[in-house]
């Protein structure tokens, strides 16, 4: 016979099963779960909050301050209800007082807020503080009667992310019954030795839902960051030991080649490319398979570098592949890259999934046969029934598009042995964090830019100077020159961008009738965008009014002028790159950055912007500045997504590294971690979210 009032012990099996199984009171739960991806306890647990509201301290309703969140301990004097009429919502509006004064709270909506509080009831409030007029009040509070220990107020109260239908009350609800029963069965998949001082696992979990203390929230995500960084350093690590014992054909790059593809050049390496390619050619005569990433500016000529690389490997008896994850990108690189292997004497071709299917069966045999020396173009390169008689080298551009599992892809090739990889990217990525989240690649830096460029002239400028930018602008139009207008970027919605671009080519075009004038937005069909940069690139408009699609690629040589308008909402890699339309010419260039900002940290990013043009000491200078952000976007540097590590916090980049030296030395000892099961765990534990989901 079971005892069926007794709650079910738990053992620590239970983080795994089923939920339902596990605590079947949540049996009519398990839908509204669902949708959010957690069918185990455990999946509840790593549904990490991605920010907290602070209520845990109680002011008196005298000292509310308007517009911040706060908690107070009041009674309640009146609940009255406010009928709704035409488009205005119904309204619930509670009077409050507690000795210091008095306050309002008011409900939108049908929310049968109603039912649930009375005159007389003594409850604590928490919610965001509005005044208008001479009213204070909460907007839309939580409450709940005092004595009452709520896990929605009075506390450091954890935000959800949530999924349809679900409420932000109900997820929190739920979390704290799960929390509470499971978080203690947890395992804790590091020996102490490995932890160090770090919080354990069981500990760290229960303290990021619900922190008694806004203290403990650090320590306890430094935790949870130390395992996500961990188990992205595995998977690096592993993948790395898996390829280094295929082992790589070693190219041995005589002096000679090297000396025949310099002199082949149509010009003098830079002392950072001709140092790139030593580096590489030293790295090719390894049996150990290279990994390096070539980082520099737009325009330092990492394309020469990547030419001499597949030379080196072509001239001493390999073929090479290039590839870029676009095809316009490919097609790009195939136009800059094939007059200079040409030079070299090198067979390239170019193969993309639009070829047509007789030609990519001549291609396919022609590179099976060794025919060709270097294939350029996309992913179908190494995707495609691609069988390379002597793959030696891949080129990999735009190393930002190349996740970790892409990486992985190119080293599942069935072929005998690894190919040297060379990636190439033009993000710069702070030291710091190069080494700690890219663990597995080598680098070599351009920071020198070939001779004779000529410098952009960067001005910060306020709406006032507006007239005279003006003026400049049809100033250089009457040169011939022609202008870049980009327009902000309005964060909530494409479609306003959109529509305060189409104002500013109205507001330019009654400014400046003498100047043809387009416009390209991302809510533009695709073909009204192309001839809109296309007739700018031809000189039939002096001046392109431009949401931030310039960026991608858009090569006009005769355009002198970059207005950046409102600048201090772009990111100051952003900002970088957008300056790189202009200077590409041999006319004297000019990057205006029209802003009002007033605040001291906007003022100093764009003084770093006007006072360099290094994109390294600009990324390093966005690193320091920042702290916590969103400053490349992880995307946009090609680092992995990443739930709670932070990228911007320096605490993180140690941690990375410490996990870093943790995962080579466990998977020195034990390949596949078969001895560690709880470490392979973790992985999943930290599987990347569908959306953003930043804790905070
Ligand atoms: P990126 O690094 O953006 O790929 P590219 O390789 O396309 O840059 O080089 C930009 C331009 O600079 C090209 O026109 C290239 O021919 C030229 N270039 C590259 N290296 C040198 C050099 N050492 N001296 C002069 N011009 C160079
Ligand atoms: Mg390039």
């Amino acid at each position: 016979m079971t005892i069926r009032c007794l709650p079910q012990r738990l053992s620590r099996e239970d983080v795994d099963r089923p939920l339902v199984e596990v605590l079947p009171e949540l049996a009519r739960s398990v839908g509204v779960l669902g949708r959010l991806g957690i069918s185990t306890p455990r999946d509840a647990l790593f549904h990490l909050p991605f920010r907290y509201d602070d209520f845990s301290e109680l002011r008196p309703l005298a000292e509310l301050v308007p517009d911040e969140k706060q908690s107070a301990r009041v009674r309640v004097d009146s609940v009255k209800v406010e009928k709704g009429f035409g488009r205005r919502p119904q309204r619930v509006v509670a009077m409050l007082s507690d000795g210091s004064g008095s306050a309002e709270a008011v409900w939108f909506g049908r929310r049968f807020v109603e039912r649930r509080i009375k005159a007389g009831d003594e409850l604590v409030v928490s919610g965001r503080v509005a005044s208008s007029g001479w009213r204070t009040g909460f907007v839309s509070p939580e409450f709940s009667p005092v004595g009452h220990d709520s896990v929605h107020t009075a506390r450091i109260v954890p935000v959800y992310r949530l999924a349809g239908g679900i409420t932000q009350r109900r997820v929190r609800e739920l979390l704290a019954r799960i929390v509470e029963r499971i978080s203690p069965l947890v395992d804790d998949p590091l020996l102490p030795a490995e932890r160090g001082t770090l919080v354990g696992l069981s500990e760290a979990l229960r303290t990021v839902h619900f922190p008694e203390d806004a203290e403990d929230v650090a320590p306890a995500l430094d935790r949870l960051a130390f395992d996500e960084l961990l188990a992205l350093q595995l998977t690096l690590a592993q993948a790395r030991a898996t390829r280094d014992a295929l082992g790589a054909p070693p190219i041995q790059v005589s002096e000679e080649i090297r000396e025949a593809i310099e002199a082949a050049l149509p010009f003098t390496l830079t002392a950072d490319q001709a140092g790139a390619i030593r580096e590489i050619a030293a790295d090719l005569a390894h049996e150990r398979p290279m990994r390096r990433l070539l980082q520099g500016d737009v325009g330092s000529g990492k394309t020469a570098v990547a030419a001499a690389a597949l030379a080196m490997a072509v001239r001493s008896g390999w073929q090479g592949a290039l590839m870029a994850p676009t095809e316009i990108l490919a097609r790009q690189h195939q136009a800059g890259l094939a007059p200079l292997l040409d030079t070299l004497g090198v067979r390239s071709e170019f193969l993309a999934g639009s070829l047509r299917a007789s030609e990519r069966r001549r291609l396919h045999a022609a590179i099976e046969a060794g025919e060709v020396d270097v294939v350029i173009g996309t992913h179908a390169v190494i995707s495609e029934a691609v069988a390379f008689a002597r793959l030696g080298l891949a080129v990999v551009d735009e190393q930002h598009r190349f996740g970790v599992a892409q990486r992985a892809a190119l080293q599942a090739k069935g072929i005998a042995l690894e190919p040297h990889v060379l990636a190439l990217t033009a993000t710069p990525i702070p030291r710091t964090l190069a080494l700690a989240f890219y663990g597995d690649l080598a680098i070599s830096t351009i920071r020198e830019l070939p001779p004779g460029r000529q410098p952009i002239r960067t001005e910060v400028r306020d709406r006032s100077a507006l007239a005279n930018i003006e003026a400049f602008l049809a100033d250089e139009a009457r040169g011939g020159r022609q202008t870049f207008v980009v327009v902000p970027l309005i964060t909530e919605s494409a479609a306003l961008t959109a529509a305060s671009a189409e104002a500013e080519v109205e507001r330019l075009r009654s400014r400046l009738p003498e100047l043809r004038i387009g416009l390209v937005h991302g809510q533009q069909p695709a073909s009204e965008r192309q001839a809109a940069m296309a007739a700018f690139a031809d000189g039939e408009l002096d001046l392109l009014v431009a949401t931030t699609v310039v960026e991608v690629g858009i090569d006009v040589p005769n355009a002198s002028v970059m207005l950046i308008e409102d600048a201090e909402r772009f990111g100051l890699a952003q900002l970088h790159q957008l300056r790189g339309r202009v200077g590409r010419g041999a006319h004297r260039s000019f990057c205006i950055l029209l802003s009002d900002a007033t605040d001291a940290i906007a003022r100093r990013r764009l003084e770093v912007i006007r006072s360099t043009a290094d994109g390294f000491q600009i990324a390093e200078a966005d690193l320091a500045l920042r702290g916590a952000g969103n400053l490349i976007g992880t995307a946009q540097a090609g680092l992995p997504p990443l739930r709670v590590a932070s990228l911007f916090e320096p605490r993180h980049v140690r941690l990375a590294e410490r996990a870093r030296a943790l995962a080579e030395e466990l998977v020195a000892r034990d390949p596949d971690l078969s001895a560690r099961p709880g470490l392979a765990r973790m992985r999943e534990d930290f599987a990347p979210l569908e959306e953003e989901g930043d804790v905070a």
